[in-house]
């Protein structure tokens, strides 16, 4: 049996795994954005929760967090916990009276794609998950590949090309990060309509402009179509960067109707001369993944 704790911006997810990595029960609380020390207390508020729930004397658990977890200091460096600069790790640790792995949330999501998900079968595996943000992990043989800082993959925060900048006349956006022009201003959740704002001038959701465009819309279609564009140049960065297997695409953009496929022909076409590009496919466990991901960090 295996506990995880998925530390988002709004809500604690907490779950309880079976060894198949099948979610048992789970139960969420809100995130307390005022303190660190209320964020504490409701992390082993949920981490008491889990091990009242096992009948396993020990439980091992896993959590995963928004932003990165230095793996040698264990030191969160986040902007949507009240924890930035912290020693998380350790500080948990103490409540939890037991050592607890901490990673990125969307590389708990390539640990979980990975590991008996859509990658199971692919030797090198990209997580990428799209939706209010941007970010990713690699796995190698089922394990998770880390760097330097264990950073996830940034790809986000990277610039749209300019020959797309140039072509489409898209608009150069700040980013979260302080950039401007990073592939996330477009391509994540909101993107589509900023896309929409700037070359139509209407305020109209992404849901909305994705539903329009099956429908027939032809300013919708076109606005989609250079969604997609710009999304299949982030995948060519990761493509020539780090020469994966497959990709598996999680988060709110990964629910439209086929995206997969539709991002495999468009990347068949702007793809390197010559190059095999990576199989490209939805996340098995969806949403669950993240939890799923956090449980596997002591496997
Ligand atoms: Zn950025």
């Amino acid at each position: 049996m295996h506990g995880a704790i998925d530390l988002g911006g709004t809500k604690i997810e907490a779950a309880l795994l079976n060894d198949q990595f099948e979610i048992l029960k789970s139960q969420r609380v809100a995130t307390p954005a005022d303190s660190y020390e209320n964020l504490l207390a409701a992390i082993e508020l949920q981490i008491n929760w889990l091990k009242t729930q096992s009948p396993q004397q020990t439980l091992n658990i896993g959590i995963g967090v928004p932003g990165f977890v230095d793996q040698q200091s264990g030191i969160a460096l986040t902007s949507n916990l009240p924890a930035a600069g912290q020693m998380l790790r350790k500080d948990i640790a103490a409540r939890a009276g037991q050592f607890i792995p901490m990673d990125n949330d969307c590389r708990c999501f390539a640990l979980s794609e990975a590991n008996g998900g859509a990658g199971n079968d692919f030797k090198k595996v990209v997580g990428l998950i799209v939706g209010t943000g941007i970010g990713g992990g690699t796995c190698v043989n089922g394990k998770l590949d880390n760097g330097l800082n264990s950073l996830p993959i940034e790809i986000g925060h990277l610039p749209i090309p300019h020959r797309l900048i140039e072509s489409y006349k898209l608009p150069v956006l700040k980013c979260g990060c302080g950039r401007i022009g990073c592939f996330e201003t477009l391509v994540s959740g909101d993107g589509m309509s900023r896309l929409a704002k700037h070359f139509v001038q209407q305020i109209i959701s992404g849901e909305d402009i994705v539903l329009r465009a099956q429908n027939g819309d032809a300013a919708m279609t076109k606005i989609f179509e250079i969604w997609l564009d710009i999304y299949c140049h982030m995948l060519d960065v990761i493509h020539l960067m780090l020469d994966p297997d497959c990709i598996i695409l999680g988060g709110g953009t990964s629910k439209i109707d086929n995206l997969a496929q539709k991002l495999t022909q468009k990347f068949q076409k702007l793809s390197l001369k010559n190059t095999k590009i990576p199989t490209i496919l939805t996340a098995k466990y969806g949403d669950s993944s993240g939890v799923r991901g956090a449980a596997m960090l002591n496997i």
